[in-house]
């Protein structure tokens, strides 16, 4: 495909579709105010199946101007530890409900920044895990900030039994660090890195973005040069999302150049190609890792899954989400903490689970679900399998003739020039998505 048929089609697809983390996406919750509801799917699980548990820890020590996240700048560690008090509560409260002990599969630390909080309270949180839940094959993930690590709390970690680390790289080019308002040298990732390693935490993720002001294609690839020095598992690789008009913030940076969506598909492309060419596998839309990472094992096993943390090899199809706005997913219904930092304290306090949000799932939406994730992970479905969704004949016929995808029989495969507009595709099996909603990032 030429440079002339890349921008025709991504003048003509690309326009904001969801990402997919889940189906229904999170924008179909609606409100609800008694909590049985949660206690309900809580009664659903099956008696000792592993669940994940994701934690919530909202708080960072400064704001990246591109930030898209639920998370509270502080400069004094006491609202962290008075919110930590009442997560634990939450989790006791919830956990005291559970029919049996749930084994579990993973435990992931996400934020803001988890690593802002003090290694004795993430020790609490486990603690209380701990009480309730059989921790003994949990895999502990945690999202971590390179500026608020050190050697003590990798050492601490460790201990901890923590054994994947998320680094939020972004880009290593000091222009684009200070243009986002997030200065983090590479001198001090690569300490860490080897801290890490002699700490024997070796599975190491990075998280990457492109799209953010001031870069260009010199400086993604100087970042790549300096990604590839330090050889993490995994890397992630985001399009950068601006939505002012629900992250204000981020109107800091148009006062900066930003690389326009021709632009963007190619450092996405030479991302692409720099990784594999060093020998990293493609994961799904922005995924790559080393070959004998778990990730890869499990797109080959044919077990990979897409969930709220992106691709995954968890093999959980419920998890469970403690703090402020965490959401949690079980087979028929997704449920999500309140937003408002000053109710989830209250309403924990009063004895009551914080829910705000909640989606029943109808068998069509169960079916889809599964229709898009698969769709998402392997870029093919059959539709033998979904006998109960018809299939968007004409819409998929646009699609072909575009070279996005091809139909064999009752298969339809994302062709490779299709793959980066995937998102596209699934959404013609979403009957939620609106084409002119503002809710949504770019598609590329
Ligand atoms: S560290 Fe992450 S969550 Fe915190 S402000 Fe930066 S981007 Fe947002």
């Amino acid at each position: 495909m030429n440079k002339d048929d890349i921008k025709a089609l991504l003048a003509k697809y690309d326009y904001p579709v969801p990402r997919y983390t889940s189906f229904p996406t999170a924008v179909q919750f609606k409100p609800v105010q008694d909590a049985g509801t949660y206690f309900d799917c809580l009664s659903t699980l099956t008696p000792g199946e592993p669940v994940s548990l994701y934690v919530h820890i909202p708080f960072c020590h400064s704001l990246c101007h591109y930030c898209g996240c639920h998370t509270k700048i502080v400069h004094s560690y006491s609202p962290i530890a008075s919110y930590i008090d009442t997560l634990i509560k939450e989790i006791e409260l919830v956990s005291r409900n559970l029919k049996s002990v749930q084994g579990v599969s993973r435990i992931h630390f996400g934020g803001g920044s988890p690593n802002y909080a003090k290694t004795q309270d993430i020790k609490r949180i486990l603690d209380t895990l701990g009480r309730y839940f059989d921790l003994s094959s949990a895999q502990i993930d945690m999202e971590c900030d390179p500026r608020l690590l050190n050697d003590a709390k990798i050492s601490d970690y460790a201990a901890l039994g923590l054994s994947r680390i998320s680094l939020g790289i972004q880009d290593f080019d000091a222009g684009v660090q200070k243009a986002i308002n997030r200065i983090q040298p590479f001198d001090m990732v690569k300490k860490q890195i080897e801290a890490l390693h002699c700490n024997s935490i070796h599975n190491i993720n990075f998280d990457l973005i492109i799209g953010l002001p001031e870069q260009t294609l010199e400086t993604v690839n100087e970042t790549l040069d300096k990604v590839l020095e330090l050889q993490p598992a995994r890397v992630a690789v985001f399009p950068y999302a601006h939505v002012p008009w629900m992250k204000k913030h981020q109107k800091l940076l148009e006062k900066y150049e930003m690389p326009e969506t021709v632009l963007r598909y190619e450092m996405a492309k030479l991302t692409e190609t720099r990784l594999k060419n060093a020998g990293y596998e493609t994961i799904g839309i922005d995924h790559f890792a080393r070959p004998d990472d778990s990730l890869v094992r499990a797109l080959k096993n044919g077990n990979m899954r897409r969930n709220f943390q992106g691709y995954t090899d968890d093999p959980a199809r419920t998890i469970l989400g403690f703090g402020l706005s965490s959401i949690s997913q079980f087979e028929g219904a997704y449920t999500q903490n309140t937003t408002d930092a000053p109710l989830y304290r209250k309403t924990v306090d009063n004895g009551e689970v914080p829910l705000a949000r909640v989606l029943t799932l109808t068998q069509d939406d169960q079916d889809r679900r599964q229709l898009i994730e698969e769709l998402m992970c392997n870029f093919t479905v059959n539709f033998k399998n979904y006998k109960n969704i018809p299939v968007p004949h004409s819409a998929l016929a646009l699609l072909e003739q575009d070279g996005l995808i091809e139909i064999i029989g009752s298969r339809l495969q994302v062709t490779q020039s299709g793959k980066p507009f995937v998102r596209i595709i699934a959404s013609h099996f979403d009957p939620y998505f609106k084409k002119e909603s503002n809710r949504h990032a770019k598609a590329v």
